[in-house]
């Protein structure tokens, strides 16, 4: 079976799926884009996906490419025409094709839209949280408007490769003052001595996770202890336990941060429930 993709109005062969060279988002990484998880043929948390792409849209003025009804139809279709059962869903959005220019195109420019799909293996995912992935640290040296999620991910790409590159999976970055802020493409956590839950503030520093979200209230489900609040690369190493969350990993625990094994070297249990607990707190719409 061929890959279909969507491009701009047309459900085109994923093999021949192209933008024209002149697309803001190849030339100016002029766009956002959300990853929706597909899970037991059931898109997950859409809703809460596409607030997050009209919110990145509006803080950068660019318009809808078509009804969110529209690209609710067009993500569902496209999950069915690759008859993804398990996997993700990928939406990019741009400011639109026009002549190499910095300043906004004219208004008659439409946005450009991207949707594609792909399966994963549940199995793969399960045995790698089985066994937990090493984070390495890096210097955080993005933009400040981390919050909107935008196609421009060269420093999360190098942050991401130095961590392939050091035998781990996720980077985490690190401010200036010692903080953690978030991994390269999740957010990050970890669990302390004493059993509490701790987690980055979303205002400022990270993206707001879709994924982190509905962990917060599964945690307040739970009654688990928890605190918001930022926490350094010494705390983690110190923990009990961290995990990262995204719609492409759900909740992976964290066994190392770089030469530094956390807790017993074993993903922990709290990790481990939130993992196995977390689609009974999402929401899904039916492909
Ligand atoms: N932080 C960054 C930098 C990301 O790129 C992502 C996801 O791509 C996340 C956090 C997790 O967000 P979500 O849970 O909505 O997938």
């Amino acid at each position: 079976m061929s890959r279909i993709a969507y491009v701009n109005g047309q459900y085109v062969r994923h093999a021949d799926a192209a933008v024209h060279v002149e697309d803001r988002g190849y030339q100016f990484a002029d766009g956002v884009y959300e990853v929706c998880e597909i899970w037991q043929g059931r898109i997950v948390d859409m809703t809460r996906h596409l607030d997050r792409l009209d919110r990145s849209l509006g803080e950068l003025r660019i318009g809808w490419p078509m009804t969110r009804a529209a690209v609710e139809f067009v993500v569902r279709q496209v999950v069915r025409r690759n008859k993804v059962r398990n996997g993700l869903v990928y939406i990019q959005v741009t400011r639109g094709v026009s002549r190499r220019d910095h300043f906004f195109p004219p208004e008659d420019v439409a946005p450009s839209i991207v949707v594609t799909a792909r399966s994963t293996s549940p199995e793969a995912a399960s045995a790698q949280a089985a066994q937990g992935i090493a984070v390495v640290s890096y210097p955080e040296n993005r933009w400040p408007r981390v919050d909107i999620k935008t196609v421009a991910l060269l420093p999360n790409v190098l942050a991401k490769q130095n961590a392939k590159e050091h035998g781990g999976k996720e980077a985490w970055y690190v401010d200036t003052t010692g903080f953690v802020t978030e991994g390269g493409s999740t957010n990050a956590w970890i669990v302390t001595k004493e059993g509490t839950l701790v987690t980055r503030p979303a205002e400022s520093g990270i993206l707001r996770g879709i994924t982190r979200a509905v962990v917060l209230e599964l945690i307040e489900k739970e009654g688990l202890t928890f605190e918001e609040r930022p926490f350094s690369l010494q705390e983690a190493f110190e923990a009990k336990e961290a995990f990262v969350t995204a719609a492409t990993s759900i909740v992976m625990p964290v066994v190392r941060v770089d030469d530094r094994m956390i807790g017993n070297g074993h993903p922990g249990s709290v990790a481990t429930r939130l993992r196995d607990l977390f689609h009974t707190a999402t929401d899904f719409q039916m492909v």
